[in-house]
């Protein structure tokens, strides 16, 4: 049995968590008494795509309050409930700078400078819908366990420990009541905001939270379209320019992403349309940022490529279409043996076929499609080709994927972009027939299906003949050799060429005006002139790869055979007509099998 397929994603989100876990400096705040007895040494990451799917590494599942990363989530809410020009009377949206609990408002408005800092944040939770403070309450607490697909509690320990100490906020609600921006009830709303921090959530909470902002309101695992794509849109926005307090500009410049922190140390930063991150570690910097929380979102975002100014990837499906080897065929015509086997064991060869750029999050999702369905799988064909930009994450991801198939016994053949790819555990191939073929022989090899040499009786061409008549046919046939770059079809005078052994290939002649690789043929199968049933040109060049070994038919010979046995020379037309047909039948199938 095969240990779990590691993710290389989750890879990194380990090495990064060991690394990282050395970091010790910082403080617990602990201006909030209970908040003081967090652990230090907890730290959780967690990654959570647009598709539900999460990575989580260290201490994910922790529960800790959420604090001022609420802060985003319920100014979306509060949005959704009332609408932007209303919820922009009673709080802006320009970043200030100053640090989040800064007793400071818009001179002659008197209203908070945005939602992220305390201020706006208190009067924001008094903006949700719902008349009273119980039915906000309410709103609150089931708004944020949609936005984390879950039922979140409060710690009413540490909330009523803010509630003992709050001072400085309390001071804030005064004011802004004073100044009319805060209409309710100043301890009510003070209440309601204690309450929104203390909601208990863990890292990986935080993700699925942020993943459903980054989605446009829709729940990655639920599907529940918490707010809508404009709410989720403004929040974030207001995220980028003011989520991480006084540090919000270099944070933008590094990292990259619209963040929020908290003072319990949680901090998440969202990728719009692909992805959320949730952090979580007690010790804060001066500014109140997480120490271990920001050099992991800001590495995050430089090994994943997620700095928002970067070039945009370009999304949208990235499988565009998966084949599997018993159904979808390389161009290399096969003996009835090796076809048969390929039909029963092809399955074991997947081709997908990628499209679009390929950054993190694409790459994540090729990544993961691969590793669910390797049961019986033993080639990966990946088919770049279709593929516009491949980052160097796209590549990192891929040569991870192939390095980890690799130790599980499976071979990842890469169909190379113009621009060539490094991924140094898969084998590289020009093209996918090429890379489908290469597979085909490799399972056929290792299934000891593969035919060395076939002998005439069981040539495709002549299956259907009565064994007696192949022998009698033999006596016409002469036995040709070729050497590697020979040409088999070159002399007019045959007819043609069964191939008992070796490899031939057939290229088009003509235009293009670089010959074109078309097809090969190996052992049982036979090429020859159409000029035997119909006297046309021949349109094809034929060249031997390996050594070839032949049984020809001339022009002579079958003039002879018309001669000696007009009954085995009608049967062996007969025969021709049919492979041709079959062959036809077998094109049919390929085309329906590409095409659906
Ligand atoms: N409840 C905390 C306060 O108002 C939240 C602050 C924060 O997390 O930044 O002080």
């Amino acid at each position: 049995m095969n240990a779990p397929f590691v993710s290389p994603i989750q890879d990194l989100l380990d090495d990064l968590h060991a690394r990282l876990i050395e970091q010790r400096a910082g403080e617990v705040a602990t201006y909030i008494p209970e908040l003081g007895k967090a652990d230090p040494e907890w730290f959780g990451l967690a990654v959570a795509t647009l598709d539900g799917t999460v990575y989580e590494a260290g201490d994910s599942r922790v529960p800790f309050t959420i604090q001022s990363v609420s802060k985003p989530f319920v100014y979306a809410l509060a949005l959704q409930d009332r609408g932007l020009p209303d919820v922009l009377k009673q709080v802006g949206v320009e970043p200030t700078g100053d640090a989040f609990n800064a007793v400071r408002l818009e001179p002659y408005t008197g209203r908070p400078y945005n939602p992220m800092v305390n201020a706006g944040a208190i009067v924001t939770s008094t903006l949700v819908g719902g008349d009273t403070y119980e039915e906000r309450r309410e709103r609150i607490l089931s708004g944020l366990s949609a936005f984390a697909g879950r039922e979140l509690v409060v710690d009413h320990k540490v909330m009523d420990s803010e509630a003992a100490t709050g001072d400085r906020n309390r001071a804030l609600a005064y004011l802004m009541h004073g100044a009319g921006t805060l209409t309710c009830d100043v301890e009510e709303s003070l209440r309601l905001y204690f309450e929104q921090c203390a909601a208990l959530v863990t890292t990986t909470d935080l993700a699925v939270m942020t993943a459903t902002l980054a989605g446009g309101g829709i729940n990655p695992l639920t599907g529940e379209t918490v707010v809508s794509v404009e709410a989720a849109a403004h929040a974030l926005t207001v995220m980028a320019t003011c989520g991480t307090y006084d540090y919000a500009g270099e944070w933008l410049v590094r990292a990259g992403l619209p963040a929020k922190s908290g003072v319990s140390g949680g901090l998440i930063a969202a990728l719009p349309s692909q992805l959320g991150l949730g952090l979580f570690s007690p010790r804060l910097d001066p500014r109140g940022n997480s120490v271990r929380g920001v050099a992991a979102c800001e590495e995050l975002s430089q090994r994943f490529g997620l700095h928002l100014m970067r070039p945009a990837e370009r999304s949208g499906p990235v499988f565009h279409r998966t084949l599997r080897g018993d159904t979808a065929h390389s161009s290399r015509v096969r003996a009835h043996d090796e076809r048969t086997a390929l039909a029963r064991l092809g399955s074991a060869i997947r081709v997908y076929v990628l499209r679009g750029d390929l950054a993190f999050s694409s790459a994540e999702a090729v990544v993961r499609t691969i590793s669910e369905d390797t049961g019986s799988v033993r080639w990966v064909v990946l088919d770049l080709k279709r593929a516009g930009r491949v980052t160097s994450v796209a590549e990192t991801l891929l040569e991870g994927l192939a390095a980890k198939l690799k130790e599980r016994g499976i071979t990842t053949v890469v169909v190379d972009t113009e621009q060539g790819v490094t991924i140094p555990s898969a084998v590289i191939s020009e093209t996918r027939d090429a890379a489908l073929e290469w597979c085909e022989d490799a399972l056929l090899e290792a299934e000891g299906a593969s035919r060395m040499t076939v002998p005439l009786a069981e040539q495709d061409l002549l299956r259907s003949l009565d064994p007696f008549l192949v022998t009698a046919l033999e006596a016409y046939l002469e036995p040709r050799e070729y050497a590697p770059g020979e040409r088999l079809i070159e002399d007019v005078a045959a007819l043609c060429f069964i191939i008992s052994g070796g490899l031939a290939r057939q290229f088009m002649v003509g235009t293009p005006p670089r010959p074109v690789r078309e097809t090969s043929m190996g052992p049982g199968t036979a090429v020859g002139r159409l000029a035997l049933i119909d006297d046309a040109e021949h349109t094809h060049r034929i060249v031997a790869e390996s050594p070839t070994s032949c049984l020809v038919l001339t022009t002579r010979e079958l003039a002879r055979l018309e001669r000696d046995s007009p009954r085995l020379a009608d049967s062996l037309r007969w025969s021709i007509a049919n492979a041709i047909a079959a062959r036809l039948r077998r094109t049919d199938a390929e085309n329906h099998a590409l095409i659906h």
